[in-house]
């Protein structure tokens, strides 16, 4: 199957500096997205990382692996890579990041992720959440003690209970799945749930036309109409005919 992808990253209205990070390989067939936290300028250099890394790791494994392993592969090498780095600098202690990274191929796709930035499917104009948030909300939506509308209020709807980079070890959650002519995957960072419901969402990307890049920026610009209270990122690839 064919692909089609882009992106759009913007750095909001409130904050002074875009932490979020995205990868657009076609030639792998590899969307990644990253937002990340930390001082100064820890959070931009851990997302920047994930995304180099991930990219790499996921071009030079080749073989025998699955979708799922090489990606679970790419995302240990993301860990290290940030672990180590804040390791030997001090002023870098703390910084970590999210990671959503998808890898086609194909009919197949495979997603991993942890934290709180997200992939769905929107499939004849319905759209399905395929990851779960690794954060203090995420968990409380998940055992029906708040609605998500409370999540996107919520005071601690930052607090991640998964991020890439702050210990020697993280677990991704892994999914693999068959691709259809027509779905179209939403990767996306946090800024922009914050102020676009999935049901817009859906209907955006529903109605999108050939550029889809004009769609990703709409979507960007949507969020920042409505207050732009963090740094966006949108990734959408489409599976062509
Ligand atoms: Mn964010």
């Amino acid at each position: 199957m064919r692909l089609n992808a882009a992106a759009a990253t913007d750095v909001g209205l409130q904050r002074r500096a875009n932490e979020d990070c995205h990868a657009v390989a076609p030639d792998l067939a590899l969307y990644v997205v990253a937002d990340g936290m930390g001082g100064h300028a820890a959070g931009q250099l851990a997302s920047d990382l994930a995304c180099r890394a991930v990219v790499s790791r996921v071009s030079e494994s080749v073989g025998p692996s699955s979708l799922s392993e090489r990606l679970r592969g790419a995302v240990a090498s993301a860990n290290e890579a940030i672990f180590q780095t804040a390791a030997a600098r001090p002023e870098l202690q703390g910084m970590g990041t999210t990671v959503v990274a998808l890898l086609a191929s194909g009919a197949r796709a495979a997603v991993a992720h942890v934290g709180d930035s997200r992939v769905y499917r929107v499939r004849d104009r319905s759209i399905r959440q395929l990851t779960d948030d690794h954060s203090l909300v995420g968990e409380l939506v998940r055992r029906r003690q708040i609605s998500p509308d409370d999540a996107r209020e919520h005071p601690h709807r930052h607090v991640l209970t998964r991020a890439l980079g702050v210990r020697g070890h993280v677990e991704p959650d892994l999914a693999e799945f068959a691709l259809v002519a027509g779905d179209v995957f939403v990767l996306c960072t946090d800024g922009l749930t914050a102020h676009v419901s999935d049901d817009e969402m859906a209907k955006r990307v529903g109605e999108a036309g050939d550029d889809l890049q004009e769609t990703a920026e709409s979507l960007v610009d949507l969020a920042n109409q409505r207050g732009g209270e963090d740094n966006i990122t949108v990734a959408l690839i489409r599976i062509e005919a």
